[in-house]
């Protein structure tokens, strides 16, 4: 990842030209799990409804050797959103997914986000929203990450900033290539959002990160459609489709910046 992210700051780098295209390592993560049941309206438990998508995507991802599939929970289980990012690292994923289910207080709200961390200061709703996603995250946890910060050097910072850049420009690919995989004409009048906010999983990852909420469990007509298997088998394969576009440009990137 660091030698991507040399080449996009120093120009066209022919080492990486002559490698041939590997597996794209995907870490995709069921949230929530165990007594942590998500949002929960109805019969529809957020915890279950993403563990069902996750699966189905990782499903086609094994079915293509382009890919390799981790998870970083395969049942209902507690896990705490560090151990799911240190999960992520120990296997030098790629990519990192997150599947979550959203909840608002207005009836209405509808459709489907994809968030991912940026430098830009994220939008209220959206500080909310990353708020109530981590509130399993307890004071612990953070005071070990804030302290493994620390001990960095000045070195490692640089390459970090680099790896960083890298990994936002990454993170806003996919996300884009997810819109563009639920640009349907049923989709239309709602399109899909890409947004920004501190969510722990994607803040604190070193890959390109990307957090998907993948409707609203508060809307009637939404929550309805989401327990809906062939629904659920929809949703699994936009996020595949999406997978496999984003590999494609990510395979390519020196052609562009040789031209
Ligand atoms: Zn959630």
């Amino acid at each position: 990842m660091i030698l991507i992210s040399f080449k996009r700051a120093f120009g066209a780098s022919l080492l990486l030209l002559s490698l041939p295209a590997s597996a794209l390592h995907i870490m995709i993560d069921p949230g929530h799990g165990g007594i942590d049941r998500g949002a929960v309206h109805g019969s529809a438990k957020e915890s279950d409804l993403v563990l069902k998508v996750a699966q189905k995507v990782q499903n086609l991802l094994s079915k293509d050797s382009s890919f390799k599939v981790s998870m970083t929970r395969t049942k209902d289980q507690n896990l705490s959103l560090p151990a799911r990012v240190k999960m992520a690292e120990s296997v030098k994923a790629d990519l990192f997914v997150s599947l979550h289910a959203n909840a608002a207080s207005d009836q209405r709200a509808r459709g489907v986000e994809f968030f991912f961390q940026n430098n830009l200061p994220p939008d209220e709703e959206s500080l909310y929203l990353a708020s109530i996603e981590n509130q399993m995250l307890n004071a612990k946890d953070s005071e070990d990450a804030s302290e493994d910060l620390s001990r960095k050097g000045d070195v490692a910072a640089i390459i970090e900033d680099l790896g960083r850049q890298h990994r936002m420009m990454s993170s806003l690919k996919f996300s884009q290539t997810l819109t563009q995989s639920w640009a349907t004409t049923e989709n239309r009048r709602n399109p899909a959002t890409i947004k920004q906010a501190p969510f722990y999983v994607i803040s604190k990852t070193s890959m390109p990160s990307v957090l998907i909420e993948i409707g609203f469990l508060t809307n009637p007509r939404e929550a309805k459609k989401l327990l809906r298997e062939d629904y659920q088998d929809d949703l699994a394969q936009k996020i595949y489709k999406a997978l496999v576009s984003y590999k494609e440009k990510m395979d390519n990137p020196a052609i562009k910046t040789l031209n």
